[in-house]
């Protein structure tokens, strides 16, 4: 297989083409960057958060905002969340904090324990009734805005691909939760209330596959291993549908994730009008009930 391009041997099939290693890189760096240009990711004010944990996906999300940020001026650190995940987060973490000092990268570590007050591998053996994904979902979001917040970002970047984006609108869909699909989306969060930090995702239009990739291409060091947790999810289950389409079918998650970007606005406007979002009365972060996810968990579990 030869690139389209160049002739050079191709490492990478994508839909109508083949691109060699320089091609490929080429074509990922160029199409990260539009994404963040067409929908207006990052500007010269902002003071970026990268959530990241040190796995493929996050990796490549902070080398692309560190890339973006010193093209364009644009100030950036990253932030972790150790959820208490042994023989796991561990690995990850200690792979993120050797990249962070290759490339001089400001790192801020926030765990659950001392947000919390407990491991999310604590949390679950207590919470036999909940799936650990849902716990550690609700947690780590509320941790990160928290922590974004009071490091004074700006924008939280994430790095969500077009198989997590895919994913996550086809769980609502057979959840029946239309509401959740309001707030995926590129950019997510503006104007809601000055305790949300907007939510940024780079690599929206990259494959799970293009990432890994590009990670593999760059040389980052990090594990491929993934959570011991995945399996039990409902996101699992998806993915692998999904993937079993897309490998029938190449293009469907583009397909989703292009059809779901045209009913989009019509949907925001729909639940801004008939879910306004309230404030947790017990800790004032935005919630869509008078008490937040976060702080139920609290109440029921660990506290
Ligand atoms: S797989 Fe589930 S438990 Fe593991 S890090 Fe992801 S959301 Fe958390
Ligand atoms: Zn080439
Ligand atoms: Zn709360």
């Amino acid at each position: 297989m030869k690139c389209t391009k160049c002739n050079e041997k191709a490492v990478y099939q994508g839909l109508g083409q083949n691109f060699c290693k320089n091609h490929f890189l080429n074509y990922f760096e160029n199409k990260v960057f539009r994404t963040i240009k067409r929908y207006d990711l990052f500007d010269q004010n902002d003071n970026v958060c990268v959530a990241t944990s040190g796995g493929k996906d996050s990796l490549a999300v902070l080398y692309m905002t560190m890339l973006y940020g010193k093209k364009y001026d644009i100030k950036f650190f990253a932030l972790a969340i150790d959820e208490g995940i042994a023989g796991y987060r561990d690995n990850t973490l200690d792979d993120l904090r050797t990249f962070c000092e290759k490339y001089n990268i400001e790192l801020h570590i926030v765990s659950f324990k001392e947000r919390f007050g407990d491991t999310l591998d604590n949390i679950r053996d207590k919470a036999q009734n909940k799936k650990p994904c849902t716990v550690c979902g609700i947690l780590r979001r509320t941790a990160l805005n928290r922590a974004a917040r009071e490091l004074q970002a700006t924008k939280l970047a994430t790095g969500h691909n077009l198989d997590d984006e895919s994913q996550s609108y086809m769980m609502n869909l057979f959840l029946g939760n239309m509401s959740h699909n309001a707030a995926l989306g590129p950019i997510t969060g503006l104007n809601l209330n000055d305790k949300f930090i907007p939510r940024v995702k780079p690599l929206y239009f990259m494959l799970e596959k293009e990432t890994k990739l590009f990670a593999l291409l760059k040389n980052f060091k990090v594990s491929f291993h993934e959570c011991p947790n995945i399996n039990q999810s409902f996101r699992a289950v998806v993915r692998d549908e999904l993937n079993m389409i897309e490998s029938k079918l190449p293009g469907a998650k583009n397909g989703i994730v292009n059809a779901f970007l045209e009913i989009l606005p019509m949907l925001k406007q729909y639940y801004k009008n008939n879910r306004p979002f309230k404030i947790c009365i017990k800790c004032g972060d935005p919630s869509a009930n008078d008490i937040c996810n976060a702080c139920k968990l609290e109440e029921e579990l660990i506290r």
